[in-house]
Parts: C-alpha cells; sequence; structure tokens
C-alpha cells in the first residue's frame, strides 16, 4: 500500500505538510527530502509516515530523499516539543536544528578500503594493492602506494574487494583521550563529581552550585569524562552564554581530553558548522562545546547536558524563535534520556526553587580551590566620596587601583554599557538623539565616531550641528561607556598597558581569546570591561575589581533587576582574587542601604535570595507562577489599538489565569512600529502555552500587523 510523509519545512508555516511516498523511496522518519512548495522544491523532514487509505485528495509526491543525515528521533521529537512550548510555528526551531545540514559543505572526496572479499582471480599487481590498502584511501594514493595502474584498483572495486566511500576530508573529528586524567579533586570537589557520575545513564537535572573558582568546570569535566567512558558511542554537550566563554572552555576541555571539541555558535564558519553537524549526526564528534543553539544539534547518544553559567540571560533567544536555552536543556535531556547539570555560583531563583523542592538534585561546593580566598568587598558611597566632574572613577577607586599596579597586579573596571556615552543631547535645545523611528537613545561610539542604536543597528556620524535646531558644537556627551573610562584610566595611569572588552571592541572567537590570553598572561594592567569579560574567566594575577556603576542594573525595574544585579556584580568581583593572591573588589554606588549591595557586601546570597523568594512568592511570580508576554506591533498606531482592544476581549477566561494589558510598551516604536503588550501571569500548575495558543486561535492577525509570544519572558521593553 502506499504510505503519505509528513513533512516540516523549516519555515514559519503553521504544520507539516502531507506528500505522497513514491513507489520504492522507503522513506523513515527524520529523512530530510526535497517536496514541491508551490513552484519550488524545498527542504523539509520527514516528522511521520502513515498509510494512505482510500479516497484521499490526491497529494503531491516528494521529490527526493536527499543524501544526508536522518535527523535522530530525539532532535525530531524536541523540535516539536520546542514550538509547542513557545507557541510558534514548529518550522521555526526546525530551521535552527537544520542550520548546520545546509550549511556549504566541505568538498567529498572518494576513498577505497578493503572488505575482506577476496578476488576471484589473484595477481600479483592484485596483491599488491590488498597489501597496501591498510587504511582508507583514494583510489588513485593507492595505486601509487601499490605500484600499480589505476585499472587494477578499479577492477577490485568492481569485484567488490574494494569498497569506494565518499569522505569529506576533515569529517573526522578527535577521539577523546579517556586515560587521561584531571587534576586531583579536593574532598568535596569529589564528591560532587563522584554524585554527578552517579547520577549518569539516565535523566535527572543536578544544580551544581559553586562559588566563582571552586572548580566546577573541573568537576563537570570528570563527569563528562564518565559519561564517555561508560559508553564508546555517548555525546557530551556543554552550553555557555558568551563566545569568549566558549573559547575559554574549549581550550580546557581540548587539554583535558587532549581533543577539540566540536564548536558551534554563530562565528564558527558555514563548512565547519556542516562538519560539526554531520560529526554530531554520526556520533563522530562526541564533544560540543556551544552557544545556546547548540541544543539543537541532531544528537545521536546525548548522554550528558552541561548548562555553565546557568543562571546568564544570554541563553534566552529574545528574536526569531524565543525560548530559553536553559529550560529546553532539560527538556532536551527528558527526550534523550541525558544527565543535565545547571553549573552557576549565583544560580537562578528559578533552579534555586527546583533544588529546594527536590526536583534537582542539589550540589554544593562551598570554597574556592585551594588557599585562594574570596575578595573582600567594600561599598564606596558616591554621595561621599564622589569623582570629580566630569570623571567617573571615585578617589578611593582611583587610589586601589594605584596600589595594585604598584605591586604590579592587574585591575578590572566593570561597566555594562558599550561605547563611550549612553547618551547625546543638545545643550542648546535640549533635544536627546535618538534613532530615525524608534524610542531609543543613540550611544556615541568615539572609536567609529559614529552614533549607534544598540537595538536596531542603525548608525550614523556624530554631527557637527544638532539636527533639532541647528546649533554648532552644541552636542554633548552625557553618562559613561566602557570607551569614556577607559579614556579616563589612560588619563590616569598613562603608563599602564589599558584595554577593551566589549561587543564593539571584540568582533569574534579569534579576538577574544586572544585578549583574555593576554589578561590571563598579565600583559594588560586595567581591562575596562563590559559583561563579555567579567563572567566566568579566571586571571590569576587580577586582584582589584572596580564597579563603576553598581546601581545600574536596579534602574528600569523589572522583575529580576535585583537578582541580575546580584548575579551579575558577585560574578565580576568574583573575578578579584584568585590563584593565592587576595583580592578586592570596590561596587561605587548611589544606595549603599540597597538590599542588593547589603548583600555583595555581607557575601550573604542565602539572605538575599531568601528575600527575594519571599517577595516573589507573595505576588505569585516566577517562580512560584509563570509569566507569559504578548507583543503586538505594526505600523498604524490606531489600527494597533483597535486589535489590542479586540484581543483583550477575546483571552479566554481561565481560572488561575490574569491578563494585564494592553498597555503600551517601555520600547512603544521600533524602526517606525509600535509597540503594546499584554503581560499573562499564571499558577504553576496551569499549561500556560495551551493557554497562550488557544487566546492566539481567536484572533486574526491581518495586514501588516505581528504578534509575538514570549513564554516565560526575561524582557520586558
Ligand atoms: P569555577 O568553574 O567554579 O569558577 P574552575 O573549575 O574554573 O572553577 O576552577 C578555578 C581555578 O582553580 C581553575 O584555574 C582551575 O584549574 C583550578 N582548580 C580547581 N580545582 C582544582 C584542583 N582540584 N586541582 C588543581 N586546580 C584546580
Amino acid at each position: 500500500m502506499s504510505r503519505i510523509a509528513s513533512v516540516l519545512i523549516p519555515m514559519p508555516l503553521p504544520e507539516a505538510f502531507d506528500y505522497a511516498e513514491p513507489e520504492g523511496m522507503g522513506l523513515e522518519a527524520g529523512d530530510q527530502v526535497a517536496v514541491p512548495l508551490g513552484p519550488r522544491l524545498i527542504r523539509g523532514v520527514v516528522t511521520g509516515l502513515r498509510d494512505a487509505t482510500g479516497g484521499n485528495r490526491p497529494l503531491k509526491p516528494v521529490a527526493e530523499r536527499l543524501d544526508d543525515p536522518r535527523l535522530p528521533p530525539g532532535t525530531v521529537e524536541f523540535v516539536q516539543w520546542a514550538a509547542r512550548y513557545a507557541v510558534d510555528a514548529p518550522g521555526q526551531p526546525l530551521a535552527i536544528a537544520l542550520r548546520g545540514a545546509r550549511a556549504p559543505k566541505p568538498r567529498p572526496t572518494r576513498v577505497v578500503r578493503a572488505t575482506g572479499v577476496q578476488p576471484a582471480r589473484p595477481t600479483p599487481a592484485r596483491a599488491k594493492v590488498l597489501a597496501a590498502a591498510t587504511r582508507a584511501m583514494a583510489p588513485a594514493e593507492l595505486a601509487r602506494a601499490a605500484g600499480v595502474g589505476a585499472g587494477v584498483v578499479k577492477g577490485l572495486i568492481d569485484e567488490g574487494v574494494l569498497a569506494l566511500d565518499h569522505v569529506t576530508p576533515d569529517a573526522r573529528f578527535d577521539v577523546p583521550d579517556l586515560t587521561r586524567r584531571g587534576p586531583d579533586l579536593s574532598a568535596s570537589q569529589a564528591a560532587a563529581a563522584e554524585a554527578m557520575t552517579a547520577g549518569l545513564g539516565g535523566f535527572g537535572v543536578t544544580l551544581l552550585d559553586g562559588v566563582t573558582g571552586s572548580g566546577k568546570t573541573e568537576v563537570y569535566l570528570e563527569a563528562a569524562a564518565a559519561a564517555l567512558a561508560a559508553d564508546p558511542d555517548a555525546q557530551v554537550l556543554i552550553l555557555l552564554p558568551e563566545i569568549a566563554l566558549t573559547q575559554a572552555v574549549i581550550a580546557r576541555v581540548t587539554a583535558r581530553f587532549g581533543a577539540q571539541p566540536g564548536e558551534w555558535h554563530s562565528d564558527v564558519a558555514p563548512p565547519m558548522r556542516r562538519k560539526v553537524w554531520e560529526g554530531v549526526a554520526a556520533g563522530t564528534c562526541r564533544i560540543v562545546v556551544g552557544a545556546r543553539s547548540a541544543l539543537f544539534l541532531p544528537f545521536r547518544r546525548l548522554k550528558l547536558i552541561v548548562v555553565d553559567e546557568e543562571h546568564d540571560g544570554s541563553f534566552k533567544q529574545e528574536d526569531g524563535f524565543i525560548y530559553h536555552a536553559r529550560d529546553l536543556a532539560v527538556v532536551r535531556g527528558r527526550i534523550e534520556d541525558a544527565a543535565v547539570v545547571l553549573a552557576s555560583a549565583t544560580p537562578s531563583l528559578e533552579s534555586l526553587r527546583n533544588a529546594e523542592t527536590g526536583r534537582y538534585r542539589w550540589l554544593k561546593l562551598a570554597a574556592r580551590h585551594g588557599t585562594a580566598r574570596l575578595p573582600d568587598i567594600e561599598l564606596v558611597d558616591l554621595r561621599e566620596t564622589p569623582p570629580e566632574a566630569g570623571r567617573w572613577l571615585s578617589p578611593p577607586l582611583v587610589a586601589a587601583m594605584g596600589e595594585t599596579w604598584a605591586r604590579g597586579e592587574q585591575t578590572l573596571l566593570f561597566l555594562n554599557r558599550r561605547g563611550y556615552a549612553p547618551l547625546v543631547l543638545c545643550k542648546a535645545c535640549g533635544e536627546r538623539m535618538t534613532a530615525p523611528d524608534t524610542d531609543s537613545w543613540l550611544v556615541e561610539h568615539r572609536y567609529t565616531g559614529r552614533l549607534v542604536c544598540h537595538l536596531t543597528g542603525f548608525s550614523m556620524p556624530k554631527p557637527a550641528a544638532c539636527p533639532h535646531c541647528g546649533a554648532k558644537d552644541s552636542l554633548v556627551s552625557i553618562g559613561p561607556g566602557v570607551e569614556r573610562v577607559e579614556e579616563e584610566a589612560r588619563a590616569l595611569f598613562p603608563d599602564a598597558r589599558i584595554a577593551v572588552f566589549s561587543s564593539d571592541t571584540v568582533f569574534d572567537a579569534r579576538e577574544a581569546r586572544r585578549l583574555v590570553e593576554t589578561m590571563a598572561a598579565g600583559d594588560i594592567d586595567i581591562l575596562v570591561a563590559t559583561q563579555a569579560a567579567a563572567k566566568g574567566h579566571n586571571f590569576p594575577k587580577l586582584t582589584l575589581v572596580g564597579v563603576v556603576d553598581a546601581d545600574l542594573g536596579l534602574r528600569g525595574g523589572d522583575l529580576r533587576a535585583a537578582e541580575r544585579t546580584y548575579q551579575l556584580l558577585a560574578q565580576a568581583t568574583g573575578r578579584a582574587g584568585r590563584a593565592d593572591r587576595a583580592g578586592r573588589a570596590l561596587l561605587q554606588t548611589y544606595a549603599p542601604e540597597h538590599a542588593v549591595m547589603q548583600a555583595l557586601k555581607a557575601q550573604d546570597r542565602d539572605a538575599f535570595v531568601a528575600a527575594e523568594m519571599a517577595e516573589r512568592e507573595l505576588a505569585g511570580l516566577p517562580p512560584f507562577g509563570r509569566l507569559a508576554a504578548v507583543i503586538a506591533s505594526g505600523p498604524d498606531a490606531a489600527q494597533l489599538d483597535a486589535f489590542v482592544r479586540e484581543m483583550a476581549e477575546v483571552a479566554p477566561n481561565t481560572p488561575g489565569v490574569e491578563v494585564y494589558g494592553p498597555a503600551d510598551a517601555p520600547l512603544g516604536l521600533v524602526r517606525g512600529r509600535r509597540r503594546k503588550r499584554f503581560l499573562v501571569r499564571c499558577d504553576r500548575g496551569v499549561d500556560l502555552s495551551a493557554y497562550m495558543a488557544a487566546w492566539r486561535a481567536r484572533v486574526k492577525v491581518r495586514g501588516q500587523l505581528r504578534v509575538a509570544i514570549d513564554i516565560d519572558p526575561y524582557s520586558f521593553l
């Protein structure tokens, strides 16, 4: 009987489409196929096959089964689960999963290898070929090695004595050397590694909760070694929030296993992406270190997923397909029956709650490795000891920098703000420079001499006159970014070696690695950095961290403002004083009495978490309740208004679910589109995705209007 194939296409279409399977094609679920869509042939993935039972409408046939790896069932299931969770088209996560499959291939070459079949007609020339065929090699190379003509090799291929294969030249991955050992673990590290290893072999989530420098990486690499050793096909995935951090962990994995892991992030060149994708699908790439989208790779036998710095907001993908890689890592682990390890010195409240209630195994590392101590943290009250006018570094911080430099040690100045100044205004008319058709200030960048919108990417040269009132030389730069702090540090310490680390100054993975290595080698005295450098790295001679604006993250105050500020500053200050050198951190603040500052100073995470949890519980906010956001947008304000009113009217009435809005989004205008938001809150037991899908189904999105749904939102702009 003929069969019908459901084919999912990596585009934002609502569902899989049915095609007829041509006689004898022998499709299986997960196969990549070419199917007609409109006038074109397009790549898709078979998600299911069923018998065609009489009288159906005629279906277009599948055009071709592509000669590309089949997606394993776990990957297909994960893609479908993710789409349902995010209330989005399944083609969206599928497009992420196929990103490597569609990248251009390194060109394949032909190789032959002996099959073990004996030639029907043995000759001396044939015997020479068989003696030379000790490994797979190109037919011409084999003929040369055996000292025979190409015809002899071809004859043996035709007879089945040699098998002909097509291989990609560099399709191989280093095999991890599991005889290598890591460092001797301390008693508490060894206990954590043992508990983690005991949890391998099936699904389960572990929260590895250890202060900065306690050896979390060493511990999870030990668990990775155990997972790889237990099963010759096992694969391990290590997820990190930043490209700079992937570089550091790749170096450590390479040193630990004598093998380069597969690398996966936006900066990996397409042929390499293809290689990793295919190596993961074939099972030859056994360790992957990557950014969030590595979670969608077609693993054959995934046994361990590590999410390092699990609290980090960068795991949330905010545009296109909206998802949180930490949350989805747990789902992927369940689907693949793999162990999941979430590691952090400042775990998210979500993960802490799961650990407290026993859903996650909770492993703690309370102290830094060896004799290294946590830094002393001091608050600098900017009301009492302000910087000079037009400067940003206060006298106590400048004095500490001087002492640090005199001792030949390093300073990290942390400011989570790119560019030179976050705002440019006209002192004649008061006009603030904003991006065209967007509610966002233009940030001044002195290196490039441009004003840049960090939201839309728009940029323009800094004008000589105010575009609003025409006054000349009236534009002034307000507030500091890293470039401005660097300028000030250079003026204060003209002989010091100073560098800036932000996503504007460090463009790619190689540059990030170079800068991290230079800093680690002690060849930079003062590093001015955004969060790109403030996480996870070990800089042995770094003994002073100065936080230029500790209050920055508290402004604007969304749900996680305090939590995020605490995490970021604990991470940044945690860079100080590793490797046996005492460290110091100075936090410049106008609000030293704020709970976050007090908790940082006392290094009392538990008290901070307890207070924050109590507030969230009272309000029914995450992790005690759940949220979803709806962002509706469109170019026409009146049409958008009418639309969101209509949306509000059709919101389903469900016990335990509250809908707030519509309200103007704080970013009310982006690229000429007006934006409105709803916020939905529900109790933990509610199937929020199902609720949102039901609401969405009642709404007809017309013309240029757009509706984006964000489950478990992290941004409220
Ligand atoms: P974390 O991931 O918790 O920040 P790391 O694993 O990076 O901690 O460890 C911090 C530093 O201490 C690293 O340089 C690491 O190599 C070193 N270290 C940790 N544990 C050990 C150990 N048992 N033996 C030797 N060095 C260790």
